[in-house]
Order: structure tokens, then C-alpha cells, then sequence
């Protein structure tokens, strides 16, 4: 595995605010080289997948805002950053585009859909602000909130 490519992931995992990393349910973090052929057929189904398009990253997991507490979990919540096609993509910068992917991907997590995570692209900072100015208790009592 590229270690350039580890670290810049583990750059930008640290470019999200302090609050939203140290939510006890925060998602790992893995990098793949390429989307798995089901993914990207899944991908591909979808309406406003554009055609031609890579797949960069994708969040597999239940949406925050979706889980219900005493749910069991089968499967971890995993934030999948793809090596070959942020490769392919990034224009120049890296390290922007790596950030981007996963910002976006936390933004999903976070329970957000696609056209909300495309226009806002500072999701973790205004959850951070609305959800987790306080500590505490009160993260539970406002998860069922949206950001606008
Ligand atoms: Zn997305």
C-alpha cells in the first residue's frame, strides 16, 4: 500500500473538526485501491450517478441520523477511499481532493444526501456548531435534527 497516499488520508481525517473525530461512533477510515465491482454497479444504477464518472470514496454504514441506539450492528460503519481513481481525478492537488472525498463521505455519515452534501461542502463544521457546541448529554437530545 502507498504510504504517501496513507498519510495524506490520515491529513485530511485530520482537517475535520475536533468534535466530529472524537464522536465515539466515528467511522474508520479505509483505503482501497479500486471500487469493488458491485459498488460501482450499484453506482452506476443510480439516477443521478453522471455516466463515466469514478467512483471516489463511498460511506458504508447507517446514517447517523437514521440509527436508533439500541440497534445491533452486523457491520462496522466504513468511510472507503479509492487510491486508482482519486488518482486518476486529481487534478494537481492531492491533497484538496483527497480532503474533499472525505469530507463528503463524513457528510453522508453524518445523514446528509448526495445534493445536500454537493452544496454544502463544510457539513462536518456547521454539525459540529449546531449538534456539538455542547458536550454531553446533549448530543443524543439533537441528533435527530438536520443541518439545513
Ligand atoms: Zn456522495
Amino acid at each position: 500500500m502507498d504510504r504517501h497516499f496513507e498519510e495524506i488520508v490520515q491529513w485530511a481525517y485530520s482537517t475535520l473538526p475536533q468534535k466530529i473525530r472524537d464522536l465515539p461512533d466515528f467511522p474508520g477510515i479505509q483505503v482501497v485501491e479500486e471500487p469493488p465491482e458491485d459498488v460501482r454497479k450499484d453506482a452506476a444504477k443510480r439516477k443521478n450517478w453522471p455516466k463515466g464518472t469514478e467512483m471516489l470514496g463511498v460511506y458504508s454504514g447507517v446514517h447517523r441520523t437514521e440509527r436508533q441506539h439500541f440497534q445491533t450492528r452486523i457491520a462496522p460503519d466504513l468511510i472507503f477511499v479509492f487510491r486508482g481513481p482519486i488518482l486518476r481525478c486529481a487534478k494537481g492537488d492531492l491533497r484538496a481532493e483527497v480532503k474533499r472525498v472525505v469530507w463528503h463521505e463524513v457528510a453522508h455519515w453524518l445523514g446528509h444526501d448526495e445534493e445536500e452534501v454537493r452544496k454544502y461542502q463544510n457539513i462536518p463544521v456547521l454539525y459540529a456548531q449546531k449538534h456539538l457546541a455542547c458536550e454531553g448529554s446533549k448530543i443524543i437530545a439533537s441528533e435527530r435534527e438536520r443541518v439545513a
